[in-house]
């Protein structure tokens, strides 16, 4: 099936909705778009697509717009979607599960300073089993040269008043746990 976006015509990929709903565990089909799920999301105003336009993506098959959207690496995993929605719907899981393809595939996100950050984030809880700020925005910015030097002052400023701390806390059992759960993540995508 092509579908006529608003670019170039998309393709449906055939089975990417069972896939994206069996690896969720999320009815994705029972959504009705009744939008919910957009109206509380508090990242909503960073999304390229909104929530219920990544679920109708997917119930579509358009593989590639569901990928492409920066949706699934800005949700933060709050569930006040899943608090919302009539269907029972988990967004939190379903974004979890598109990322899931994109790693898989080695899709990169569009925005490189997601990548950076995505990355940097999951290196550090690795590493200390809590994220460690300095690392997360020092490596973050290191990766991704088009915003190196965005946001110096205010990192500046939050250091100047001690509320970014040089040093990481180490929590061992944390960061084996980290390890673990990263671990199985890989395995499974
Ligand atoms: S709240 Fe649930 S049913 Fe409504 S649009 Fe979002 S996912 Fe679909
Ligand atoms: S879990 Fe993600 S999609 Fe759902 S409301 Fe929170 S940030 Fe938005």
């Amino acid at each position: 099936m092509r579908i006529v976006g608003e670019d170039k015509p998309l393709e449906a990929t055939e089975g990417f909705c069972d896939a994206i709903a069996q690896a969720s565990g999320q009815e994705i089909e029972a959504c009705y778009q009744c939008g919910k799920c957009t109206a509380g999301c508090p990242m909503a105003r960073a999304m390229d697509l909104m929530p219920n336009q990544v679920i109708r993506a997917v119930q579509l098959g358009l593989k590639d717009l569901a990928l492409d959207a920066n949706a699934i690496w800005y949700c933060a995993g709050c569930e006040t979607c899943a608090s919302r929605c009539p269907r029972d719907i988990d967004m939190a899981r379903v974004n979890k599960a598109l990322a899931r393809v994109c790693v898989r595939e080695h899709r990169r996100p569009k925005d490189p300073g997601v990548a950076a950050f995505h990355r940097a984030f999951m290196e550090s809880m690795g590493r200390w089993g809590r994220a460690h700020e300095v690392e997360v925005m020092s490596l973050t910015k290191l990766r991704n040269s088009a915003q190196r030097f965005r946001d110096i002052l205010l990192g500046g400023m939050l250091f100047g008043k001690g509320r970014l701390g040089l040093l990481p806390h180490w929590v061992e059992r944390s960061a084996r746990k980290v390890r673990a759960i990263l671990k199985r993540d890989a395995e499974a995508a």
